[in-house]
């Protein structure tokens, strides 16, 4: 992009803040810079960030030892999970990279051993109905706060799989089979971050971890869906 369309782009952004304040994608709240969330949203998602703590940690993922390490914001609940439905569904990418930025911030500790970020792919039809892919969002907001690069198209999605959520735990694991695949190779040694946006039962991380050809991997996710089993 020419370096002449940044304060453009600027000036543009303030006549159009001018003419309709931006508002919280959440709550609607006025807020004075294209902050997307207020500071009070904010503020919620980030007291809300450790009740993710479960003590019975018995789904798919965490029993299959695939991960080295299962990295996750918060619970999916709240302004958390009002976030991420916006992210989705109401067209708002920018909402994914700001996550992931706070994210970054607020799991400096537990992500500063990831080498690279892998967001997990869309299929081509899905991205084309949605026009982006909220899993890069997230992964290139953490690739910013972290100063990591991301991979993205190192993993290709082949199957346009049901929405995981309306099936039984057999038929998850059916729906995703051979959904993924590895195109090129991934550094040797290399530590990699697999980030979504929510975890639900895991099937999904899981199909993409049999298909990448890497000993360490980790999962990075927004919000973990509680008692999804
Ligand atoms: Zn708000």
């Amino acid at each position: 992009m020419g370096s002449w369309l940044g304060p453009l782009q600027n000036a543009g952004r303030v006549l159009l803040d001018f003419a309709y304040p931006p508002h919280c994608v959440v709550c609607q709240a006025e807020i004075k810079a294209v902050a997307i969330l207020c500071d009070t949203c904010w503020l919620a998602i980030e007291k809300a960030k450790s009740e993710h703590e479960d003590p019975a940690l018995d789904d798919l993922l965490f029993k299959s030892h695939i991960f080295k390490e299962n990295i996750i914001l918060g619970c999916f609940s709240g302004i958390l999970q009002e976030a991420i439905y916006a992210l989705k569904f109401h067209n708002q990418p920018r909402l994914g990279h700001a996550l992931g930025r706070r994210m970054a911030l607020w799991r400096a500790k537990d992500l500063a051993s990831i080498d690279y970020l892998l967001p997990v792919p869309l299929h081509p039809a899905r991205l084309r109905e949605r026009g982006y892919n909220q899993s890069l969002e997230i992964a290139s907001g953490l690739a910013v706060a972290l100063g990591v690069p991301v991979c993205n198209g190192l993993l290709h999605r082949c199957k346009n799989t049901r929405q995981q959520a309306l099936l039984s735990a057999e038929e998850r694991g059916d729906n995703l089979r051979g959904a993924f695949y590895q195109v090129g190779q991934l550094p040797v040694g290399a530590r990699i971050g697999l980030v979504d946006d929510v975890l639900t039962t895991g099937a999904t991380l899981q199909a993409c971890a049999q298909a990448l050809q890497t000993d360490h991997l980790s999962s990075i996710v927004l919000a973990r869906v509680k008692g999804a089993n």
